[in-house]
């Protein structure tokens, strides 16, 4: 399956990572993760620093402003948030980040935390877990038909 084409959060979602991780972020190691051309990230970057998201520094690579770091720390939260909840209702690893990488974009704020607060209710007690994977897999409720 073709991965869809990355949009500005996920540009932002990628550059706040490596930032976290290398203290800076660069243009080839951007097209690689997202699989990319170099000119997209051009593109992309110049867009993001018209937004003021990101500065550009010389021999660097980028930073993120406090606006851009805000947003990506928002959508790597949002991202993890949404995976959590996959994992909880029982969606196999594999195919996890694609369909996150797909819906994630749609979730506001309000629904990520309510989504937050139904992962706490099930890691409280690993016993709802459990009931919940009894309905999912009872005749009754067969999933895989
Ligand atoms: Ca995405």
């Amino acid at each position: 399956m073709p991965s869809a084409t990355p949009t500005m959060e996920d540009y932002l979602k990628c550059i706040y990572i490596m930032i976290q991780r290398k203290g800076y972020a660069r243009a080839a190691d951007i097209a690689e993760t997202l699989d990319v051309q170099r000119s997209s990230v051009s593109r992309m970057v110049q867009k993001l620093d018209d937004k003021q998201y990101l500065i550009y520094e010389k021999h660097r690579g980028f930073i993120l402003t406090s606006e851009g770091n805000r947003l990506g720390e928002w959508y790597v939260y949002r991202n993890q948030m949404l995976k959590r909840f996959l994992e909880t209702v029982g969606i196999s690893e594999y195919h996890i980040d694609q369909e996150v990488e797909g819906i994630e974009h749609h979730f506001s704020a309000d629904s990520v935390k309510r989504i937050a607060g139904m992962i706490k209710y099930f890691d409280e007690n690993m016993d709802r877990v459990t009931r919940l994977r009894e309905i999912q897999y009872s005749e009754s409720n067969d999933i895989d038909n």
